[in-house]
């Protein structure tokens, strides 16, 4: 059996119910799939049964990489590269569905870089069935008022309806890992709110999430100069903490901020 290494956050998933389960979420035949992390090949291989149009793989690690072209000679094509470092809206012409049991290390980067790349028109996923460290799909999941709602979940619900598809035992693993995992399925909102670029997002949750238990007045007045006026067009108290305020009221905020800078 092959070392797991833990510097690639390696917990290889071998339990066939769980794996059974994620090939059923989406239809793979005659599809574009991408699978992110393949490891060992084990969902792989139940992908490739399945008979997808095209199956493009991502694997950072070099031993691993050789072992999946012995193991799926050309039946896959094997990148050996690292997903933070790939231009993902060039990966395919054809929009992906995209798997990947994702190391937990990067899982929040890997997930906020695709959001934060998206094109305006055009998406190159048309899902994504990933999984996470529990608490980390906690927060994806989560609603405003709550302790889990942070950066994360505002980000990732602007251009995603995320649903859970279920909770997941460290028994399922191997190395058995010290947390549990959910699974999590994306796709793409036919109406969202429109924003002229993602980064100014990033930018506005970063400064009113950076004191959580704070009220938002200063980071409020940090960016938008005591403009009282918005505050009342936007009907927000300046009492409130930054877990007080909705998905929408972030992305007005978003929006004015574009705006005001023209
Ligand atoms: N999918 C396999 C499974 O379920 O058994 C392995 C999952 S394991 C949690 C994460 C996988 O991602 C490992 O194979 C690891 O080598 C790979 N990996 C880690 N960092 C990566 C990166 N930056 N880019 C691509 N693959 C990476």
């Amino acid at each position: 059996m092959i070392k797991a290494k833990k510097s690639l956050g390696q917990n290889f998933l071998h339990d066939q119910n769980i794996i059974n389960k994620i090939i059923t979420i989406k239809e793979i035949e005659k599809k574009n799939i991408l699978e992110i992390g393949p490891g060992t090949g084990n969902l792989t291989a139940k992908i490739l049964k399945k008979k997808p149009k095209k199956f493009l793989v991502i694997e950072k690690d070099n031993e691993l990489a050789n072992i999946l072209r012995k193991k799926f000679n050309n039946k896959i094509q094997i990148i050996n590269g690292d997903i933070l470092k790939i231009e993902e809206n060039s990966l395919s012409d054809e929009t992906l569905t995209v798997y990947g049991n994702l190391p937990y290390n990067i899982s929040t980067e890997i997930l906020s870089k695709w959001i934060l790349n998206i094109n305006s028109k055009k998406i190159w996923f048309n899902c994504l069935i990933l999984m996470f460290q529990k608490e980390v799909a906690d927060r994806i999941i989560s609603n405003f008022n709550t302790n889990n709602y942070g950066r994360l979940t505002v980000l990732a619900n602007w251009r995603l309806n995320i649903k859970k598809i279920c909770d997941i035992k460290p028994t399922s693993f191997y190395p058995k890992p010290k947390v549990e995992s959910s699974l999590l399925f994306f796709e793409p909102k036919e109406n969202f709110f429109y924003l002229k670029n993602p980064k100014n997002l990033e930018k506005i949750t970063r400064v009113f999430f950076m004191h959580r238990r704070k009220m938002i007045k200063k980071p409020f007045n940090e960016l938008f100069n005591n403009n009282f006026e918005l505050l009342s067009k936007l009907g927000i108290n300046l009492n409130l903490r930054p877990q007080n305020l909705d998905f929408e009221t972030y992305y007005q905020l978003t929006k004015e901020y574009e705006n005001l800078r023209g």
